[in-house]
This record gives C-alpha cells, sequence and structure tokens, in this order.
C-alpha cells in the first residue's frame, strides 16, 4: 500500500514513511492510495482470531512488507500487553440490541491507547532501525497526551511535547500527563482551548523548515497510523455480535471530537465490514452533528462539557472524510480548505448530502442528557459510563430504529471524569493506578497560547 494526501501534492510514499511525515508535506492529511476491500470468506476466518491476530491481519493490507513479520508481531504484542483485559477490547451486552465495546483497559483508562501504546512501540522501532531522533509534538483536549507520553517515557532516541488547554481537562487527564517525571516529557499547559492547541501545531508541522529542523513527529489523528490501529475494533466488535458474518448488519455509535475515531468506523465499513449507520454523538460543540443534518461545517462558539474530549470544534480528520464523499478530488479539497481557512465555512448540498446522510446519522447530547444517561444505565443495568460513553449510548438511542443491533463506543473510564459521575450523586471506586496520581509531584510549564512562544519553548525541550 502507498499513501497520498487529500490535497495531491505528496505520494506516493510508504508506510513507514507517511507514519514519520505525519500531516502530509503539502499541509493535506495522509490517505491510503486505495482501500482495500476484504472478502467474506477472510472476514469469517478472521471472526475466529484474538485481537492481535486481527491486528496483524488487518495490518498487513496496510505495512507493504517494510517490516519484517516476527518483528512486527512482537510490536503489536508489547504494545498490548500492558491491557488489563486479555481480549484487549472486550464487548458487553447493555440491553438485547444494545452493546457497549470497552476501550478503556489500556495504560491510561480511555480508548486512545488503542493506537497510542502501538505507536510508541513503532517509534522507537523506527529511532533504533534509522538511527533517527524523532521528537513528538501533540496536542491534546486530554487523553492524547496521557496516553501518548505513557508510550514513550524514558525511550531513547525520544523527546515527546504535549500541549493541553490550561484548565480544561479533568484533574484526573492533568495528573496522567504532569505527574510522569522522566525527562524526555515536556508538559505545556496554554491558555486557551483545544482549537488553539491544535491550530498551533498544525502550523508548526505545516512549516517544513521548523518540522524537519525539530524532527517533529505526530501522535495525534492526523498521523494515518492511529486511524489504522482503530480499524481493528470495529472489526473485532462486529464479529463479537453478528450472528451471520458478512450479512448482519451492524450500527456503531461514536462520541467524536476530531472525527478520528468514527473516520477509522467509515474505513471499516469502506473495507466491506457490514456496518449500518455510523452514527455521530457529540455534545454541545456540535458542529459534526449540524454537518451531519444541514451539511454546514462551521464552527461555532467553544463550549465546556461534561466531556471534555470531545470538546472540540474544528475536526482534523474531516478533511479525509470530505476527501472520499467528493468524488475523490485532491484539487476540489485544496480549494475548500482553503476557503474554509478564510471564511470559516464549507457547505455542501444536493447528492453529497444525502450520501453524507445515508452513511451517518447525528446526535447532539446536552449535558443534561448525558448525565440523565448515565443516572439510568447506572439504575437499569448497574453499569457506569463514563460521560463521553454516556454520549455515544444516548445518539445510539436517539437514532436506532428497534431492532437494529447497534455497538456504542465505551472511550473512557468514569473514574477519569468522575467531575461528572458526583454530579449524579454516585459515588465510584477509582483503581488503584488512578488513586496513586493524587500523591504524585507535578510538572508542566504554563504558556500563553501564542505559536512564537510555543516554538521556542519547545525548541529548547528537543535541543536540551
Ligand atoms: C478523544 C476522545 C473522544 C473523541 O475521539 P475523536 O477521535 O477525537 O473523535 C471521545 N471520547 C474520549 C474519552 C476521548 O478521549
Amino acid at each position: 500500500m502507498e499513501y497520498i494526501s487529500t490535497r495531491g501534492k505528496v505520494g506516493s510514499i510508504g508506510f513507514i514513511d507517511a507514519f514519520m511525515m505525519g500531516l502530509a508535506n503539502d499541509g493535506g492529511l495522509l490517505i491510503p492510495k486505495n482501500i482495500p476491500v476484504i472478502p467474506v470468506e477472510t472476514l469469517q476466518a478472521w471472526s475466529k482470531l484474538s485481537y492481535t491476530e486481527l491486528v496483524l491481519e488487518l495490518f498487513s493490507y496496510f505495512t507493504n512488507d517494510e517490516i519484517p513479520k516476527e518483528e512486527l508481531k512482537q510490536l503489536v504484542e508489547a504494545s498490548y500487553s500492558t491491557f488489563r483485559h486479555p481480549e484487549v477490547t472486550p464487548v458487553t451486552k447493555l440491553s438485547d440490541d444494545l452493546y457497549l465495546l470497552e476501550l478503556f483497559h489500556g495504560p491510561t483508562f480511555a480508548f486512545k491507547d488503542v493506537a497510542l501504546q502501538f505507536m510508541g512501540q513503532f517509534y522507537s522501532y523506527v529511532a533504533k532501525k534509522k538511527g533517527v531522533r524523532i521528537n513528538i509534538l501533540g496536542a491534546t483536549s486530554g487523553d492524547t497526551g496521557a496516553s501518548a507520553i505513557e508510550g514513550v517515557r524514558g525511550k531513547d532516541g525520544i523527546k515527546i511535547c504535549i500541549l493541553h488547554p490550561h484548565g480544561k481537562v479533568s484533574k484526573v487527564q492533568e495528573l496522567q500527563m504532569t505527574t510522569v517525571q522522566d525527562d524526555n516529557v515536556l508538559n505545556l499547559s496554554v491558555d486557551g482551548n483545544f482549537d488553539d492547541c491544535q491550530r498551533i501545531i498544525k502550523e508548526l508541522f505545516a512549516d517544513l523548515e521548523f518540522k524537519s529542523a525539530n524532527d517533529l513527529a505526530a501522535i495525534n489523528s492526523i498521523n494515518f497510523v492511529r486511524i489504522l490501529a482503530q480499524i481493528v475494533y470495529y472489526f473485532y466488535a462486529y464479529f463479537k455480535v453478528a450472528d451471520n458474518i458478512g450479512t448482519t448488519k451492524v450500527n456503531f455509535s461514536v462520541p467524536t471530537g476530531n472525527f478520528g475515531d468514527i473516520f477509522a468506523g467509515y474505513m471499516a465499513k469502506r473495507m466491506g465490514l457490514p456496518v449500518g449507520k455510523l452514527i455521530l454523538a457529540t455534545n454541545e460543540n456540535n458542529i459534526l452533528e449540524r454537518f451531519i443534518k444541514e451539511g454546514v461545517y462551521m464552527p461555532g462558539d467553544f463550549r465546556m462539557t461534561y466531556s471534555p474530549s470531545m470538546d472540540i470544534q474544528v475536526a482534523s480528520n474531516f478533511e479525509r472524510y470530505l476527501y472520499y464523499v467528493l468524488g475523490e478530488d485532491p484539487e476540489l479539497i485544496t480549494k475548500l480548505m482553503e476557503q474554509f481557512k478564510v471564511e470559516g465555512e464549507i457547505s455542501i448540498d444536493g447528492e453529497a448530502l444525502a450520501k453524507v446522510q445515508a452513511e451517518f446519522a447525528a446526535h447532539g447530547v446536552l449535558g443534561a442528557e448525558c448525565l440523565a444517561t448515565i443516572s439510568s444505565v447506572k439504575t437499569d443495568a448497574n453499569y457506569l459510563l463514563d460521560p463521553h460513553s454516556a454520549c455515544g449510548v444516548a445518539a445510539a438511542k436517539a437514532c436506532a430504529a428497534p431492532n437494529e443491533l447497534t455497538v456504542s463506543l465505551a472511550t473512557a473510564h468514569p473514574a477519569k471524569f468522575n467531575e461528572a459521575i458526583e454530579l449524579c450523586g454516585i459515588e465510584q471506586q477509582y483503581p488503584e493506578q488512578i488513586k496513586a496520581l493524587f500523591d504524585k509531584e507535578q510538572r508542566q510549564t504554563r504558556i500563553a497560547g501564542d505559536k512564537d512562544a510555543i516554538a521556542k519553548a519547545i525548541e529548547v525541550f528537543y535541543k536540551g
């Protein structure tokens, strides 16, 4: 498989080069040159595999032969050995037609671990193999940062700098990032919101001179490898709940911020997995809900909510989907993204909008509905959802027709977001690993939301 850019000026490049490039050098996003379609017989064979076996089979369509099989196997096994559940991403039943895909059994208790523990191993592998230095730069709404740091802390040849919005992540998210004492980790606590953090790092990645002088590498979902690792669990969950592999249709409901996770579901569908509806759940920051319902992509006012990891207005992966839905035309995407930069809006209508609405349903979950869902699922099923997963369940209930099978993605453990759980009058037990965070010393640098100040701080850190 080779990789190209949504804006048409990069390509074709190999798998490791795509991984290392992160954001495409023309400012677009990298995508596979074509999407492999998995035959039904292969799906049936895959349905009997363990999680890590499935990872290896699926990756083989995307990695070329750039990584020797045995080495890839070791990387994958090391990546998932730190998960607390033997199935890695187990599925549990909430009611007759609604299942939960638990994605929070990794070391930092959120779904980001599924991709980032692998990416940590993979960066380390590439650093050794190619003898290069790798300086990871990422922005986080809370969970990516903790997971990426956990994946590379203390590793030789790798440094990591994470920008998080000051005061806009949960207490546990902040502690997970800032209590790591390894010298290869820098946390910048930025005055601003996640969109500011993401815009600044995208600008730094787009500055090719800065990028190469500082050996920058990306862990955000602008990196295609992150999407790739997330495609796996859609297949895995499908195999757990479908009676007839290849025939039964299954909806997926996905709590969404940057459109990364749900884009992985879209890829799974394009690869031939019988996905029914992709249900997009948002909170009050509902730009994507409005896009699906009205065809207008236009950031609104930023709101703080009970689900901070979804407090995002500008969804970087949206460009990948736009590329596919508008007929894979890089010139058109370049024009639209430039127009978006100037006018702050993209709209589509007619056939394109009909296509979007055939593929996606959407529901914006307001705070009260989020808390009510946490409470009712606790009462009815004795299951404690975190506020993001609750948005997914609420959207599944709003968008799935009776008798349709739906898998809702449980993207985080409730202990990460006690702020919301407390408001439901529920007292939860923290896992030991989270309890222990409260006694540790924090390390972070508060910084203005200014690109030049941030560029200077990370340069000093990477060169030091
Ligand atoms: C990151 C995150 C999301 C949103 O995922 P995207 O890939 O950005 O759409 C949802 N829930 C939790 C808990 C997250 O950490």
